[in-house]
């Protein structure tokens, strides 16, 4: 399953808000790849595509597709030079596909904040440079290798060491490697680095229990959505005390007190699909009597590779598959229905799976 490494200061929420998600998490018995690691918390994906897919197909059984989150504490002024347990935190965050980085939005004198005051956009700037500082390490002994590898007469080097001195140079001035504009062939050259400022980042702003529905209000969260927007970030304003106390909810409880809040949904939700769309994940469904299923892609994944994502031998043995739209099946209100209307198609190995793709695969086994 994809991961993202939540970030941020001491103190600023993140066990709180990783304790919703595993507490959020705790009961799922549908995802036997689930680590017990526990710095490790496994979410569910909402998407109301699969209650509408469940009326249609009735099924004994229905299974969201899963997403990881893991807990990356312990970052702080220093880490890139190794202080605190710097580099081992910056080894975790290697590891992760995205980063949602958290940052203090609420106000509590009784809970002291690691630099004196409450100053979000300066918190954002400390960690960001110790990710800056380690992909500077990173950059530079990379570049002084393949220099060496030049020398000794292996020109195929001299690309990589043209890109690499651009994402230098932006890391120099304190951005990004993502800021940097790279061609796909650039980006396979550098991407055994796994740059942590590569990553894609999105912010969460940690605000006060009352003020979850007025987060838009609070001061810090608009720095924080101006700085954000300058990098072309998201930003997810939440209350990670607020999601420890609904994700001990469930069913009735959970949606009363969602609205006592003046919440559509929970902020866990909304940051859970943020980071699916930073991911630039897909969903496709599978859809019998058995079971109605979603699985994660990646945008652009071929048929057979998604066949792959539920068996490997369903993408060894891929001959075809059946596909139909989602909306397609849910106007025709039956497969069969939609079978007459000519919208279930069969797709070869070529075939780029679509978000919402209904499929059924044929294989050899
Ligand atoms: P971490 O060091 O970033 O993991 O931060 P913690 O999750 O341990 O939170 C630090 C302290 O801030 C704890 O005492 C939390 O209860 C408190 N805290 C977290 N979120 C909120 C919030 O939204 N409002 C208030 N008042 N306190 C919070």
């Amino acid at each position: 399953a994809l991961k993202a490494g939540i970030v941020g200061l001491p103190n600023v929420g993140k066990s709180t808000l990783f304790n919703a998600i595993t507490q959020a998490g705790a009961e799922m018995a549908n995802y036997p790849f689930c680590t017990i690691d526990p710095n490790v918390g496994v979410v569910e994906v909402p998407d109301e595509r699969l209650v509408k897919l469940t009326e249609i197909v009735i099924p004994k059984s229905v299974v969201p597709t899963a997403f990881e989150f893991v807990d990356i504490a312990g970052l702080v002024k220093g880490a890139s030079k190794g202080e605190g347990l710097g580099n081992k935190f910056l080894a975790h965050i290697r590891e992760v596909d995205a980063i949602v980085h958290v940052v203090r939005c609420f106000e509590d004198e009784n809970i002291t904040h690691v630099s004196g005051g409450i100053n979000p956009v300066s918190d954002i700037e400390t960690i960001n440079l110790e990710l800056v500082l380690a992909d500077i390490e990173s950059v530079e002994k990379r570049i002084e290798r393949s220099r060496k590898n030049i020398k000794g007469g292996d020109k195929k080097y001299a690309a990589e060491v043209e890109c690499l001195e651009r994402v230098k140079e932006a890391l120099y001035n304190d951005q990004p490697a993502r800021s940097v504009e790279l061609s796909a062939d650039e980006k396979l050259l550098i991407r055994d680095l796994h740059l942590l400022t590569m990553k894609p980042m999105l912010y969460a702003a940690n605000v006060s229990e009352d003020e979850v529905a007025t987060a838009d209000d609070n001061p810090y969260v608009q720095k924080v959505r101006e700085f954000a927007a300058a990098e072309g970030a998201e930003v997810v304003p939440i209350s990670a005390k607020v999601e420890s106390e609904i994700a001990e909810l469930e069913g009735e409880d959970k949606a009363m007190f969602l609205e006592e809040l003046g919440l559509q949904e929970s902020g866990l939700n909304r940051l859970i699909k943020a980071a699916y769309r930073l991911l630039g994940l897909y969903t496709y469904f599978t859809a019998g009597v058995q079971e109605v299923r979603a699985w994660t892609i990646v945008e652009g994944t071929k048929a057979p590779q998604a066949a792959g994502v539920i068996h490997t031998d369903f993408e060894r043995g891929f001959i075809r598959a059946e596909v139909v739209a989602y909306q397609d099946l849910v106007n025709a209100g039956s497969m069969n229905g939609a079978k007459e209307k000519g919208q279930v198609r069969l797709e070869g190995k070529e075939y780029v799976v679509k978000d919402g793709d209904v499929m059924h695969f044929r294989f050899n086994v």
